[in-house]
């Protein structure tokens, strides 16, 4: 990249110290979890952008994607890089557009919805959105360190999941604003339905700099850990508690056995070879969950009052896909799929994925609720990884038997299975980044505008 772009955006922002050219800071700010994905990690290692720049407005966001577009330079927005598919690494350097710093909580509504930047840490907005009575509807298990607009971006669901459905359901996220990347960059509202132009683009579309999110009301948590002896009995009791209307819950997840002998801080609540367990629960109802468990052949292992996210041991720490973490952390040849089952045939396809893979794949699943509020039996399976034929394997077998595969081993948003076949993320980047310098390479179906025509390409 000609080096006069850092002086020039420094110039534009008017605070050299937001353009960051330093080496290793590049480097780091490039990074985000794709090394979860031995096949991923072959194709990204090593990609940076040229430099980082980081925004404080919308308004700086315009100044800097009309320059970008001028100078045709890519540019890759960056929330906290915890996406594990390498949505946040630049294939092609340029500008990685770090919006951290755009962190500003504009308000609770009283009807429950947060009004704020893309930079506001998760766990920052549950916390204040308590303070008012209420709480997310639904984060990863990274909430301390993702960002909204990361989430909005790369995201799905996680805890709340369960109770709420997944970030693109039931309306959750009400509204967004986006900033296009055209000779003058346009700041648009999108609401209702067309937030789904921009939700899970990876930020290949436009920068969403301002968010409207529904929030569910504030409960009263508990935790509790539940040991069954096996995984049959353990699976069947979660999707009970998960399917049955009068339990008020956050999170309903199960591990076969070794799973939780990797959570090396908790083991003294996974006895071993046993199948455990882990919910949130509303307090009120932790005794009469306890003694469903007990009356089903489970044991609870631990029972705790939760007091938000520095809750010690805080389970969702081990759940969704902090469970890998905790694998690879024991033997890095661990990794993972993300899988939903059948809920009418889920213990057949479970049984057909063992009996032909045997302990290469090892059973986490997550329950969720999805659009239509049907309970889903979802599953982030760990892959004990040998070779990337072993691993289409395993999930061509997944989608032959009808499970679900969204492929975590894939760089672009198609391939990640969460791309929506009315192809609205494709439209809106055609509309909003013709010439395509909006992370690119991670729309796959997108084609350039080309010089000839000056037309975004069909
Ligand atoms: P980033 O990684 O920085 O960005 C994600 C994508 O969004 C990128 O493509 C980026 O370009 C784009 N983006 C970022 N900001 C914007 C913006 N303002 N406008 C437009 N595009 C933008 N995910 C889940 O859904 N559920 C889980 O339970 C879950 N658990 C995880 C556990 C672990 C241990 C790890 C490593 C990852 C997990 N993830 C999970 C993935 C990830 O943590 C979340 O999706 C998180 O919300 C991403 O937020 P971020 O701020 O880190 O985004």
């Amino acid at each position: 990249m000609d080096p006069s772009h850092a002086a020039a955006l420094a110039s534009l922002l008017g605070d050299g110290a937001r353009v960051l050219t330093q080496p290793e800071l590049v480097e780091q700010l490039s990074r985000d979890f794709y090394w979860y994905s031995p096949v991923l990690r072959k194709q990204l290692d090593g990609k940076v952008g040229d430099l980082v720049v980081q925004p404080l407005s919308a308004a700086e966001i315009q100044s800097v994607l009309g320059y970008c577009h001028a100078h045709n330079v890519a540019v890759t927005v960056r929330g906290a890089g915890t996406g594990n598919y390498g949505q946040a690494v630049p294939l092609q350097g340029g500008v990685v557009l770090d919006l951290a710093r755009m962190d500003r909580i504009e308000t609770i509504q009283p009807e429950g919805v947060a009004v704020c930047e893309p930079g506001v840490r998760l766990g920052v907005l549950e916390n204040e959105a308590r303070k008012s009575g209420w709480e997310l509807r639904c984060y990863p298990s990274t909430i301390v360190k993702a960002t909204v607009g990361g989430f909005l971006g790369g995201g799905s669901g996680g805890i709340g999941s369960v109770a709420h459905g997944n970030l693109r359901d039931f309306a959750t996220v009400r509204a967004l604003e986006v900033v296009t990347m055209e000779a003058e960059p346009r700041l648009l509202r999108h609401e209702g339905e067309a937030v789904h132009d921009i939700l899970h683009a990876w930020g290949t579309n436009g920068v969403i700099t301002r968010i409207w999110l529904a929030l569910a009301p504030a409960v009263q948590w508990s935790q509790c850990a539940v040991a069954f002896d096996s995984f049959d009995a353990a699976f069947d009791f979660s999707e009970l508690i998960a399917n049955q209307k009068q339990w008020i819950k956050r999170l309903v997840t199960t591990f076969e056995w070794p799973i939780p002998s990797f959570f090396t801080p908790v083991t003294q609540y996974a006895p071993k070879g046993k199948a455990l367990i882990f919910f949130l629960i509303a307090s009120g109802q932790l005794a009469a969950l306890e003694a469903a468990a007990r009356e089903s052949g489970g044991a609870a292992s631990y029972a705790g009052v939760y007091l938000g996210l520095r809750t010690r041991p805080l389970l969702s720490d081990y759940t969704w896909n902090h469970t890998t973490l905790w694998a690879m952390k024991t033997d890095e040849a661990y990794t993972y799929l993300q899988c939903a089952f059948d809920p009418a045939t889920a213990r057949e396809q479970l049984r057909k994925l063992k009996d032909r893979f045997g302990q290469e794949i090892l059973f986490h699943t997550e329950f969720w609720k999805n659009g239509e509020g049907q309970m889903i039996p979802g599953a982030i399976p760990l892959v004990y990884y040998t070779t990337e034929e072993r691993l289409n394997e395993m999930i061509d077998f997944c989608r032959e038997i009808g499970v679900f595969v969204a492929n975590p081993h894939v760089n672009n948003v198609e391939g990640g299975g969460r791309y929506r076949a009315d192809n609205v993320q494709l439209l809106a980047k055609r509309r909003y980044d013709p010439k395509g310098l909006l992370n690119p390479g991670k729309m796959a179906t997108f084609e350039p505008e080309t010089a000839a025509t000056g037309a975004a390409a069909k």
